[in-house]
C-alpha cells in the first residue's frame, strides 16, 4: 500500500483531500470534531518531514455555490488549534489566489482551501476542475475515507495528475486495512451484528457475509420486516412491505450456508415514537395495532450477548433500537458493552461500522475500549459489499 510512510515531504506542497464535513451549530461552531482529529497524524507527518499543507474538503451539501452557511471559515479557529500553526486560508479552492497562496506556502505552513462543493465540478468529478486542483500541490495525499465512495474530482479524478506522487494518508490506509483484516483474515467465530432502520441499505453487505460469517445477527428497525414476513403482527412498525420476500430468501440462505442467523425474540413496543411514550415488552411477532417497536426486548439483548461475547471477529452496523432516545437504547447500549467485553476478555478484534454505530458507541463513550470505529459510513459499506472504492482504486491503480 503506497502510504505517506514512503516518502520524504521535504520542501513539497502536499495537497491534502481531507473529511473536515464536521457538524457546526447555529453559531457555526464545531459540535464533534473527531473528522478533523483523524487527519492530525497525517499532517504533523508532512509538516515534521519539512513540508507544507494543503488541506481540501467538502461541507454539507450547499447546492447553489459560495453560501456562508457552508463556508469553511468556520472551522478555522479550532483547526489552527488542533494542529498547532496559525492555519491560513484560501477563499476559493481553485482560481489565481489560491495557485498564489499555494506557490508563497513555506515549509511548516498550513493552507486551508475554500469549500469544493462550491463547484458542481467536484461532485461531477470534472477533469479540467481537478486538474486545477492538482496544479496547487507537488504530491497528492487522500485522507478522506468517508469519501472515498465517491468518483469525485478531489477524490479520484485528480490523481491522474500526479502519476508518481499519490499516497494514502494514514486514516484512509487504517480504514482499508482494518476493513481487509474482517473481510479475509477474519478469526473464528465471526459475528456480524446488523442494525439500523432498512434492509435495503443493507441487503448487499448482508448477502456478503453469509458467505464469511458463523453468526449473523439482525435487529433495530430492519427485523420488523423479517418478522412481518414470517408472519408476525408489528403493528405501525418499520417496514419495508417490498423487501418481505427477500428477508425469507436470506433466511433460506444463511440455511444453506451454515449460519446461525439470530433475529429478535422479543422486542420492546411503545405507543408513540416519543421518549416518554407508554412501553412494554413482547414477544417478537405480536405487536398490537397501533403500537411499534423501538428497541429489541430483554430475551434478545441476553441471546445476543451471549453470542457475541464467545466470538473473535466482530462487525457492527446500525443500532438495535431508536438508540438516540434514552428509553429506547438498552439494546444497542447491551450490544456495546458486550462488543467492548468480547475485545477484553476474549481478544477479539472488534470494528464498528460507521454513522450511527459509531454516534452510539460514542454516546456510550465506549469508543476507545473496541479495537477499531471507522469514520466511513457508506465507504465502509461499500467496502464490505466488495466494491472497489473509486478513492482507493485512484491511488492503488
Ligand atoms: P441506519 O442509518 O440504517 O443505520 O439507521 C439508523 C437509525 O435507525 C437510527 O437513527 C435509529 O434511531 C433508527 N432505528 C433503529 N431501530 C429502529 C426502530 N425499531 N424503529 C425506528 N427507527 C429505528
Amino acid at each position: 500500500m503506497n502510504t505517506i510512510d514512503q516518502f520524504d515531504f521535504k520542501d513539497k506542497k502536499a495537497l491534502i483531500r481531507v473529511d473536515f464535513n464536521v457538524p457546526l451549530d447555529d453559531e457555526f461552531k464545531i459540535t464533534d470534531d473527531k473528522r478533523i482529529r483523524a487527519a492530525l497524524p497525517t499532517i504533523s507527518k508532512i509538516l515534521k518531514d519539512g513540508g507544507s499543507v494543503i488541506l481540501m474538503s467538502h461541507l454539507g451539501r450547499p447546492k447553489d455555490g459560495p453560501t456562508d452557511k457552508y463556508s469553511l471559515k468556520h472551522i478555522l479557529t479550532d483547526l489552527s488549534a488542533l494542529i498547532g500553526v496559525e492555519v491560513k486560508f484560501a477563499d476559493d479552492c481553485i482560481g489565481e489566489s489560491a495557485v498564489k497562496q499555494s506557490a508563497d506556502l513555506k515549509p511548516g505552513e498550513v493552507l486551508l482551501l475554500e469549500n469544493l462543493r462550491f463547484y458542481k465540478e467536484e461532485e461531477k468529478g470534472d477533469v479540467a476542475f481537478a486538474e486545477k486542483l492538482s496544479k496547487l500541490g507537488d504530491v497528492y495525499v487522500n485522507d478522506a475515507f468517508g469519501t472515498a465512495h465517491r468518483a469525485h474530482a478531489s477524490t479520484s479524478i485528480i490523481a491522474q495528475f500526479f502519476p508518481d506522487a499519490k499516497y494514502f494518508g494514514y486514516l484512509m490506509a487504517s480504514e482499508v486495512e482494518n476493513a481487509e483484516k474482517i473481510l479475509n483474515h477474519a478469526e473464528r467465530p465471526f459475528t456480524a451484528i446488523m442494525g439500523g432502520a432498512k434492509v435495503s441499505d443493507k441487503i448487499l453487505l448482508i448477502e456478503k457475509l453469509l458467505d464469511k460469517v458463523d453468526n449473523l445477527i439482525i435487529g433495530g428497525g430492519m427485523a420488523y420486516t423479517f418478522a412481518k414476513a414470517q408472519g408476525g403482527e408489528i403493528g405501525t412498525s418499520l417496514l419495508e412491505a417490498d423487501k418481505q420476500e427477500l428477508s425469507l430468501e436470506l433466511i433460506e440462505k444463511a440455511k444453506a450456508k451454515g449460519v446461525n442467523l439470530i433475529l429478535p425474540v422479543d422486542t420492546v413496543i411503545a405507543d408513540k415514537f416519543a421518549n416518554d411514550a407508554d412501553k412494554k415488552d413482547v414477544t417478537s411477532g405480536q405487536i398490537p395495532a397501533d403500537w411499534m417497536g423501538l428497541d429489541i426486548g430483554p430475551k434478545s439483548v441476553e441471546l445476543f450477548q451471549d453470542v457475541i461475547k464467545k466470538s473473535k471477529t466482530l462487525l457492527w452496523n446500525g443500532p438495535m433500537g431508536v438508540f438516540e432516545m434514552e428509553s429506547f437504547q438498552v439494546g444497542t447500549k447491551a450490544v456495546a458493552e458486550a462488543v467492548v467485553a468480547a475485545t477484553k476478555d476474549n481478544g477479539a478484534f472488534s470494528l464498528i461500522g460507521g454513522g450511527d454505530s459509531a454516534a452510539a458507541i460514542a454516546k456510550f463513550g465506549l469508543e476507545d475500549e473496541v479495537s477499531y470505529v471507522s469514520t466511513g459510513g457508506g465507504a465502509l459499506l461499500e467496502y464490505m459489499e466488495g466494491k472497489e472504492l473509486p478513492g482507493v482504486k485512484a491511488i492503488n491503480g
